[in-house]
């Protein structure tokens, strides 16, 4: 508590007050009964309450959620005027001190995802409060998450607010546009957290031959091509999602020849282009979360470890591997050990040259270091 880690654990909780519900606003006492801080109380999670503020005279209401909103929107204002995107996250849960609480922002329209019983609680104000702060003109709620079952809490995917029409939205990143489907989309549509590093692999990719693996619907193969890559291949197990990733490209007017979609498993495909003896010189790497938590690390690690030693088989000398996890229960330490055990038993010399993060619209506050998820190398094979 004295870190002021917005998490109080089960554990930490000798005892709560007769009749307090899920998602009620309740006062958290330390074991002398001085008043620590105003929380959210979650009865079914390990997680058992999540703090709104440390100011105990702070009333939570729809006042104080206007503020916290103000707050998230302001901190973008900035930065937006040196992004030329129309897609960004607008409040990072925790991050921006509203636990649980997930806001995207895809052109006129917002997607949401309430992850807490705390927020779930003021939905309907914070929805009402996000339309009048943003001027979207519809909300869609994507609450169907996992998470939301360990806070006892039914799984919702419907249009909140306004209108959000049955047909693909379409986003800005630069000069290249995106289709974003918010109703069967992973998270919430599209991983605005790689706009940064999509516009890295552009800049490496010119004349370069390209495997973009866990491709998605295309967010890395778009933006290689645009770079003037000289092929792309792009894995992903998903048809629906490369059939997207076809339609983004005809969106860019980029010319199809030079792509190769393929529908398959990573793992495998990657041992039969190394069975091929086939070569890239620019590999991209950005699986799914294997370890959301750091219960499943070990398992993850294997994946990961299995996944870089084949890329960088299939590497040219000089080429580029551009590899991350999104795993929470993997920090950057870790990452690194893994990578760098790939690389000795693939017998290869390699050098990080950057490292890769997040994007400035999903911050890190300080005292809650869960929300660092995403970390990434550069990688050049040397020999
Ligand atoms: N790189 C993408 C995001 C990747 S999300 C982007 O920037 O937009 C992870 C993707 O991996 C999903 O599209 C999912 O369908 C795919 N996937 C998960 N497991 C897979 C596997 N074993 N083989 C191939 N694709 C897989």
């Amino acid at each position: 508590m004295h870190r002021r880690h917005p998490w109080i654990f089960s554990g930490a909780v000798a005892k709560t007050s007769a009749g307090i519900a899920c998602g009620d606003t309740v006062e958290v006492h330390d074991a002398r009964g001085e008043a620590l801080a105003v929380a959210a109380y979650s009865p079914d999670s390990q997680i058992r309450a999540r703090v709104w503020s440390w100011d105990t005279s702070d009333t939570v209401n729809a006042e104080f959620f206007r503020s916290r909103l103000a707050t998230a929107l302001m901190a973008r204002q900035r930065s937006l005027e040196f992004t030329p995107a129309n897609a960004y996250r607008l409040v990072h849960a925790e991050s921006d001190c509203l636990p649980g609480l997930i806001v995207d922002r895809y052109a006129d329209k917002l997607v949401m995802q309430c992850l807490s019983c705390g927020i779930e609680r003021w939905r309907e104000v914070l929805a009402d409060l996000l339309m009048e702060l943003t001027g979207a003109n519809g909300i869609y709620e994507r609450s169907d998450v996992e998470v939301r079952a360990l806070e006892g809490l039914p799984e919702r995917n419907n249009i909140l607010r306004g209108t959000v029409s049955e047909a693909l939205l379409e986003i800005q990143e630069g000069d290249l546009r995106y289709y974003v489907d918010v109703r069967r989309g992973h998270k919430t549509g599209f991983y605005l957290d790689q706009r940064a590093n999509r516009q890295k692999v552009r800049e490496l990719a010119e004349n370069r031959d390209v495997l973009d693996c866990f491709a998605y619907t295309g967010g890395f193969s778009i933006a290689a091509l645009s770079g003037g890559a000289g092929s792309v291949m792009a894995i992903d197990s998903s048809g629906y999602a490369l059939r997207l990733a076809e339609k983004n490209l005809l969106l860019n007017c980029l010319r199809p020849e030079r792509v190769n979609w393929v529908e398959g498993d990573v793992f495998q495909t990657l041992r039969t282009l190394r069975d091929q003896d086939r070569k890239f010189d620019l590999i991209i790497l950005d699986p799914p979360k294997f370890a959301p938590t750091a219960a499943q690390a070990q398992a993850a690690a294997r994946g990961y470890k299995d996944i870089n030693l084949l890329a960088l088989k299939l590497l040219r000398e000089q080429g580029l591997l551009v590899t991350f996890s999104c795993s929470g229960g993997i920090d950057e330490v870790l990452f690194q050990k893994i990578v760098a055990g790939a690389a000795l038993d693939a017998r290869a010399t390699v050098q990080i040259v950057e490292r890769l993060h997040q994007g400035w619209d999903h911050p890190v506050a300080l005292n809650f270091p869960e929300g660092a998820y995403l970390k990434g190398f550069i990688l050049r094979k040397l020999s």
